[in-house]
């Protein structure tokens, strides 16, 4: 067994492939997480930062190169094995939650496992636990739109953690939160990884929303740039270092 939960090995995507209009988005990417790292990824607009979180995680498929979680390369499997292995490992937050409007909040946590085909009764257990938890037991009946931002955003981490993922991947997902609800999200990211050992990997523009990692990736030009490591560093002191580096 590898000693990381995840690695890309030479990594690289090129979009529109052998036309005209190819664009190498990465270049060669080295990369490794181990168990419980929580892992910032920060870089200009533009730098290949949601391109490289979507080929890690199954969401996109590389162009060369290999990734795998867990020791599976994840380009070996077919559609119907990836979809159980994200339902396995993997939990996604995005920046706009991705909630559908035509399902209840209880349909839209219940979304992997119903993929999964998790029985109802089990579902059922689940969904309501991860609400009582998140306190949005009485919302569950209601459509997101008829629900707040921040209500929103609790029920996109429950239906993260509905699965009970080893790896969380969240692409901005303080992005359209107000700084209450950022750091209310950031503090529960913590406790998952401090608390329940999952590894984070986290992109975003925020210096104060990467001080809460223990190691930032900062990429320019499809290529990793640098590497900062909190280690014994105060939340500030790591905050101050990243402020330095990303400028
Ligand atoms: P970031 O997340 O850092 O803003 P992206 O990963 O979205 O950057 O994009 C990296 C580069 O790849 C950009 O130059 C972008 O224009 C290009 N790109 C992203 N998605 C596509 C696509 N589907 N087709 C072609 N080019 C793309």
């Amino acid at each position: 067994m590898s000693e990381y939960i995840l690695e890309a090995r030479n990594l690289k995507k090129v979009y529109n492939y052998r036309t005209e209009n190819a664009f190498e988005a990465l270049h060669d990417i080295n990369f490794q997480a181990k168990e419980k790292e929580f892992i910032a990824i920060m870089g200009p607009s533009g730098s290949g930062k949601s391109t490289f979180i979507n080929n890690i995680s199954t969401i996109d498929i590389y162009t060369a190169g290999h990734v795998y979680i867990n020791g599976v390369e994840i380009k070996t499997m077919t559609a119907s094995e990836t979809g159980r292995f994200r339902y396995e490992n993997l939990g996604f937050i995005f920046q706009d939650f991705n909630l559908l409007d035509t399902h209840t909040m209880f349909e839209n946590i219940a979304m992997p496992l119903s993929l999964a085909k998790v029985s109802r009764k089990e579902t059922r257990e689940k969904v309501e636990k991860l609400a009582e938890k998140m306190g949005i037991t009485h919302l569950l009946v209601k459509y997101p739109n008829q629900c707040s931002g921040g209500q929103r955003q609790r029920a996109a981490i429950c239906r993260a953690l509905v699965n009970n993922p080893r790896i969380i991947v969240a692409d901005e997902p303080t992005g359209n939160l107000d700084s209450r609800n950022s750091s209310e999200l950031m503090s529960i990211l913590r406790d998952l990884n401090e608390n329940s050992g999952v590894t984070i990997i986290m992109v975003t523009h925020d210096p104060l929303i990467a001080s809460y990692s223990s190691r930032l990736i900062f990429i320019r030009d499809g290529r990793i740039e640098e590497e900062v490591k909190r280690e014994g560093m105060t939340q500030d002191a790591y905050f101050q270092k990243i402020v330095v580096t990303v400028q």
